[in-house]
């Protein structure tokens, strides 16, 4: 009978578990199958060029399987229920023997699943899901009494320990014999979506580009220590909506980092700090499946609840808009309007602006994030927010809050990257970039057309330590 094998965060041949397993375990047809389901992924809040995205990499993976005799259909629903009705409809039509799917870890993507399984096992077909989004599976790794972490270094010393045991690559699976089952289209609208919002020019789809990416990163991987915190260098890999789409696999990530790095995870530091932001990536799946409540809008620390968050109308849309008044702030919510991809020295830079300096809810900045973010992907975005806020496992204290100038000063002296998104500020000396007064005053000197700082950062800083020391 023949096989069916759904896609969702896995739009790759290459090492992807469940078509390996479902092509080497049937010597019948196999048949792909993807579900467009715009109603659900406007509830998630998914963004206009991610879906984009998303579907630029489906006809890439349509592609790719004909190639193999793998025929991939798409169905279209609304949501996530109506999709495993609509999937039970096409194991009737095609006498489908057996189903495989990569686990995604989300509330109600766990829930479909479950509902499927059951389903299966009602009509007698099989059903096999696997580990595949992330590295270590969330739940084979727990504290001594059986735990899941809450705190990123003991985890990553445990991660450290078995991620070996999970490094192997799935190869591409073998050309099948011929289907008479045609591939479907892929669909170049969505209702709901303006898929004009993705930049294909920025993020060309395809595994091919995928891996041309980690080859490349690959070359310059030892310099990532020193330049993954300077947002004007290409010092990171601009693999996370590659990642997130699952174009590329983590393990094939790690396998490049480890093929750099003697084989081993600690060794050199480009490739281990790398490995370690591989690490965060699991650790954040971990902490979500662990803890339920961070996907549900809840804080992970539960007193952060009594802060007195804001929701001002006008702040926030200064901060949506880049319009704050701080250049590095500003720069980096153009740079995310602009790109749909904000680097991550600037993401936790207007991330914490958003939270401490404006003491706006957090969950209005991470909803902002995953509206806009190629790569929005749940559990980082969940875990990066709560890690600003202070609210989350692992976050950072919340005495520690950054002063948007002097981060602008160390990781953007020359203001470069300041100026490619703010270009009213082009004249303006970068030595005054990061110091209130000089820009005031350099501003006012050349007419330049640039917003007052919304709110000053002495004053906003002990508002929101009171705010927390009243918890
Ligand atoms: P690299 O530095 O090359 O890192 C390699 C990969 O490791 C990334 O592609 C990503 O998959 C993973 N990674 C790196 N840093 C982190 C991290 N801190 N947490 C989890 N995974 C990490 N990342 C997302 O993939 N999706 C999100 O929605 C997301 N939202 C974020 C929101 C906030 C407020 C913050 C502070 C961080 C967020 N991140 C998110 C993490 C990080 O900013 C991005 O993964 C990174 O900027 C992607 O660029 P890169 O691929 O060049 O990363």
């Amino acid at each position: 009978m023949p096989s069916l094998v759904w896609f969702r965060r896995d739009l790759r041949t290459n090492d992807n578990t469940a078509l390996y397993h479902a092509c080497t375990s049937s010597k019948d047809a196999v048949i792909g199958v993807y579900a467009i389901t715009p109603g659900q992924w406007k509830m998630h809040n998914d963004a206009n060029c991610k879906i984009g995205f998303w579907l630029e990499n489906l006809k890439l993976l349509s592609d790719s399987l004909a190639k193999l005799n793998i025929p991939l259909l798409i169905i279209k629903c609304e949501t996530f229920d109506q999709s495993v009705t609509e999937i039970l409809k096409l194991t009737r039509k095609h006498k489908i023997g057996a189903i495989y799917v990569n686990k995604e870890y989300e509330v109600n993507e766990t829930r479909r699943d479950s509902d499927l399984k059951n389903a299966c096992a009602k009509k007698g077909i099989e059903f096999y899901s696997f580990h595949d989004r992330v590295v270590v599976p969330p739940r084979e790794i727990s504290t001594k009494e059986g735990k899941f972490y809450s705190v990123f270094t003991p985890y990553r010393k445990n991660w450290d320990s078995r991620a070996l045991e999970y490094s192997k690559l799935f190869p591409k699976p073998r050309k099948r014999d011929e289907t008479l089952i045609e591939p479907d289209g892929i669909p170049s609208k969505v209702t709901g979506f303006d898929l004009g919002d993705f930049r294909d020019d920025l993020w060309p789809a395809g595994e091919e580009e995928a891996n041309k990416r980690i080859r490349h990163f690959a070359k310059h991987i030892s310099g990532y220590d020193t330049n993954r915190d300077l947002p004007s260098v290409n010092g990171t890999s601009l693999l996370s909506p590659y990642l997130t789409a699952g174009v590329i696999s983590p393990r094939q990530c790690l396998n490049a980092a480890l093929e750099v790095n003697s084989e081993k995870i600690a060794m050199a530091s480009g490739p281990t700090t790398w490995i370690s932001e591989l690490t965060w990536r699991d650790f954040y799946t971990h902490v979500m499946v662990g803890f339920p409540r961070v996907s549900m809008n809840r804080p992970f620390k539960q007193k952060t609840d009594g802060i007195g968050w804001r929701k001002d109308v006008a702040d926030f849309q200064a901060w949506k808009t880049g319009q704050t008044g701080y250049p590095i702030v500003d720069a980096g919510m153009r740079q995310l309007n602009q790109t749909g991809w904000m680097h991550n020295r600037l993401r936790m830079v207007t991330a914490m602006f958003l939270s401490k300096h404006l003491l706006i809810d957090w969950r209005m900045g991470e909803e902002y994030f995953m509206n806009r973010l190629i790569d929005g992907d749940l559990a980082a975005n969940n875990g990066g927010w709560q890690w600003s806020a202070s609210t989350g496992t692992d976050a950072v204290p919340y005495f520690r809050i950054f002063n948007p100038f002097s981060q602008s000063k160390r990781f953007d002296c020359d203001g470069k990257y300041i100026k490619k998104f703010c270009p009213e500020l082009e004249n303006i000396p970068a030595s005054a970039l990061h110091d209130a007064k000089k820009l005031a005053a350099a501003l006012n000197e050349r007419s330049a057309e640039y917003p007052e700082f919304i709110v000053d950062h002495k004053s906003a800083r002990e508002r929101v330590l009171e705010e927390f020391k009243s918890l």
